[in-house]
């Protein structure tokens, strides 16, 4: 295994869901420690890419490759140790409490109990986590609370690599805003691979230099926001780029 091969690549990807096309002869490749914002309409194969990374999805064809090998079945247990996934609504277990939600995967591994409270307790202060919040059931936090412990799940076994699928698409704005800041300073603090799918370029090009476009399966532009404005590959990149909504003009 070179440190030179990207973390995650997928090799002329396809995937159908019965007529649907989910992804279409996909190349693409991540670098390892990099961010990269995954980017596009709803239905364009953002959260299909992310799955197939972590082994919940199988292409029709093509290679998945994580750090160069062909991901094959027997390796996807091991690999969900390595990368944290987290998506939108946090996915928590409703009948644990954040802390017994935290415990599970560690737990499994072995972990005893005042090592798993030491993590939870880290990553509690990493990603502002009020430290009581942890004893209580995921029904009893707000949004952004129950953002944070999803975010802490995925970083519980300290993986190389961290997926999040708009992993901030059901906050208000206002915490939505700061948890966009918290994201990136972890982001770039960790300095782990992460790949994050958001819908809105705004949020991609503040967590990422590197934005990946999509449109119905379909690379559709790969370079910054700057190449996505004044270099638009296509009309749809110039049409998504101008949906942006900005303030109206004060009279
Ligand atoms: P995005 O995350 O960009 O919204 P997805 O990757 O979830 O897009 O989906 C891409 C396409 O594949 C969509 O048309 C979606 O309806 C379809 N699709 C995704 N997952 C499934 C599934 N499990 N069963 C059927 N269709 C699916
Ligand atoms: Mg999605």
């Amino acid at each position: 295994m070179s440190a030179a091969e990207p973390a995650f690549a997928l090799e002329r990807v396809s995937k159908r869901y019965g007529a649907t096309i989910a992804l279409d002869n996909v190349q693409l490749a991540f670098a390892t420690g990099s961010t990269t914002a995954l980017i596009g309409s709803s239905g364009s194969g953002k959260s299909t890419v992310l799955r197939l990374f972590l082994g919940l999805a199988w292409p029709d064809s093509g290679t998945i490759r994580i750090d160069g090998r062909p991901l094959m079945p027997a390796g996807v247990q091991p690999l969900r140790r390595r990368v944290g996934y987290v998506i939108q609504d946090g996915g928590l277990f409703p009948h644990l409490t954040c802390l017994g939600n935290l415990a599970l995967q560690p737990r499994h591994l072995g972990w005893d109990k005042d090592r798993i409270t030491a993590r939870a307790q880290e990553l509690a202060e990493l990603t502002a986590l009020p430290k009581q919040v942890l004893d209580r059931y995921p029904a009893e936090l707000s949004g952004g609370q129950r953002q944070r412990v999803a975010l802490m799940r995925g970083l519980m076994l300290d993986p190389d690599a961290l997926l999040l699928d708009e992993p901030l698409g059901a906050l208000d704005p206002i915490v939505r805003h700061e948890l966009q800041d918290e994201l990136k300073r972890i982001f770039d603090r960790l300095g782990k691979t992460v790949v994050v799918v958001t819908h809105d370029l705004a949020e991609a090009a503040w967590f990422a230099e590197r934005l990946v476009l999509m449109s119905q399966g379909k690379v559709v532009q790969d370079g910054s926001l700057a190449d996505l404005r004044q270099r638009p590959a296509s009309d749809f990149v110039r049409r998504f780029v101008a949906a942006q909504r900005r303030l109206p003009e004060a009279p």
